[in-house]
Formats: C-alpha cells, structure tokens, sequence
C-alpha cells in the first residue's frame, strides 16, 4: 500500500517527482571511485581500509599484478573488470579503462579501482584522477604498501639507514617510450638504494649505464620475485652479475630489484660473496 499524502499524491508520484527534480537539476545519484592500492599481493597487507571498500564495491576495476587472493575478498554480487596488462605486452588501453571507470560511475555504482601495490607509485594514477575529474565524479585515494616496502623488509633491510643512505630513489625500468634515462652519476654512488621497478628486462641496460657511471662491479643487487607471495624468490646478485643470474632464475612473476641491498643473511657472509663476484 502506498501512503496517501496531504495533498492526495502517493508516495511513488511523490518519489518519481523527486526524480524528475534531481534529474533536471542534475542532482541525481552519481557513483563515486575509490582508487585502492592492493598492496604486494599477500591479502594480510591490504589496508583495513581498503578491505572495508572492496566489501562495499558494485564494481572492481583491477590489475593483472592484484593477487586472487585479494580479488575475493570483493563482495559477491560484485562486478569484477580485468583490465590487467602484462610488461610490454597487450593491454587494455589506459583510455579505455578510464572511460570504463568513468561509465561506472556516471551509471551510480561505487567503483573500486584496484591497483598492485600503492596507487600513486608506477600506476598511472594522474591520467584516471584526470579522468574522473573531467567527468566530475567523487573520488579519493588509499595508499597501498608498494613493492619496495615489501621487497626491503622481506630482506631483513632498511630502505634508509643513518651513514650509508639518506635518500632512497624509485627507478623504473622503462617507460612509456622504452628504456627510461636517468641521473646515472647519483645512482651509481656508493651506498645509493634504488628500487627498480620494472627493470628485470633491462638489466643489461642497468648494468652498462650504471657502470659506465662509476659504480663499482660488486655494487650489490638483490632481485626479489613475488614479494609478500608464498612463491617468492630472492635472488642475492651484484651488478656485474645482475644479467646473467636473472637470466639463469627466469622469473615470471613481478620482480623488483634493489640496488645497494644484499638480504640480511647473506650480509653476514659478505666477503665469501665479494670474493665469488671479484
Ligand atoms: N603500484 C605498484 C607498482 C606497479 S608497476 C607498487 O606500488 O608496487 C609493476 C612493477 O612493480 C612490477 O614490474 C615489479 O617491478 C613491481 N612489483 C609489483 N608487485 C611486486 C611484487 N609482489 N614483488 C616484486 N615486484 C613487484
């Protein structure tokens, strides 16, 4: 039974014309985005926050490198839109998956738009919040712990530490136009940390740039395969040796490699190591 109002409409006109007010005023319900960092793949480093929003999602935009693990902790009657991309390979284009997000919202879902590790880091973040704020759409940012934070503390190691490194650089591999350039000299001083994202393909690269700098042969490498995942794989390398033992390991997950860092055991054993790579 409909309610009857004072002046004799009933609660569905009285619903419908709130409607046709919204709607010609422009008001009418619009969804919102969340862009949601998933962390590095092991569903315990989720934030809380990011939990409590893939419970509340319509829709989950994600990324390849999102664990499944995390996938499902989506609500059920979610709909879950891969959009994921592999190196250099094919992908869902970045204009597509913007207007993907952009067409979600508009329609009034809650969109989460989850990417691997922290949005704001390698995740091209800048062209969807463009996205969303040329199409006037609600959004916030949740940080997620990247793959550097990840990768150094599975190592036993700190990204900075008092006399040997007070500035920590993100490197990426390449970009979008090939092999990245970058301020080599910096990068090859002695106890410089740098996690390179995306750098396993270019390791020869790497190696010849960095070297052709200054940095010393030894200059410890450690590559970490999967951080955070019950697959993962540390790979104790240096500079001279970077190509080869990447080659010989041939990963196929996400690899991150830490210039300046070697996994704390294997640091206890440092001049057996120094001796092997002379
Ligand atoms: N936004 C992500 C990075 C995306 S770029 C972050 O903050 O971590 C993708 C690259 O990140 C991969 O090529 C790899 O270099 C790195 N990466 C992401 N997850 C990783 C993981 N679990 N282990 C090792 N490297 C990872």
């Amino acid at each position: 039974m409909f309610s009857i109002a004072k002046d004799g409409k009933t609660g569905v006109e009285l619903a419908l014309g709130d409607l046709l007010v919204d709607h010609l005023h422009g008001t009418e319900t619009r969804g919102r985005v969340d862009l949601v960092g998933a962390g590095p793949g092991d569903p315990d480093l989720l934030t809380l926050k990011a939990r409590k929003l893939l419970d509340r999602a319509d829709v989950v935009i994600y990324d390849r490198l999102v664990s499944p693990e995390i996938l499902e902790l989506a609500r059920r009657e979610a709909v879950m839109v891969d959009v994921g991309k592999k190196g250099f390979g094919p992908s869902t284009k970045q204009d597509d998956i913007c207007a993907i997000m952009v067409e979600h919202a508009v329609s009034g879902a809650h969109v989460v738009r989850l990417k691997s590790g922290d949005p704001g880091v390698y995740g091209r973040l800048d062209e969807e919040l463009d996205a969303l704020i040329a199409a006037n759409i609600d959004y916030a940012i949740t940080p997620g712990v990247t793959a550097a934070n990840a990768a150094s503390a599975q190592i036993g190691q700190s990204l900075t530490k008092r006399g040997r490194n007070g500035a920590l650089q993100f490197l990426t591999g390449h970009d979008v136009k090939g092999f990245a350039e970058q301020d080599w000299r910096t990068l090859a001083r002695p106890g410089a940390v740098v996690a390179i994202y995306m750098g396993a393909r270019g390791a020869r690269f790497l190696q010849g740039r960095l070297m052709m700098h200054g940095a010393a042969p030894d200059t410890p490498v450690t590559a970490v395969e999967n951080a955070s995942r019950a697959n993962s794989r540390v790979i104790a390398s240096s500079l001279s040796r970077l190509p080869a033992d990447l080659e010989a390991a041939s990963s196929d997950g996400p690899v991150i490699l830490m210039l300046g860092l070697v996994p704390r055991a294997a640091a206890a054993q440092l001049p057996a190591l120094q001796e092997e790579f002379a």
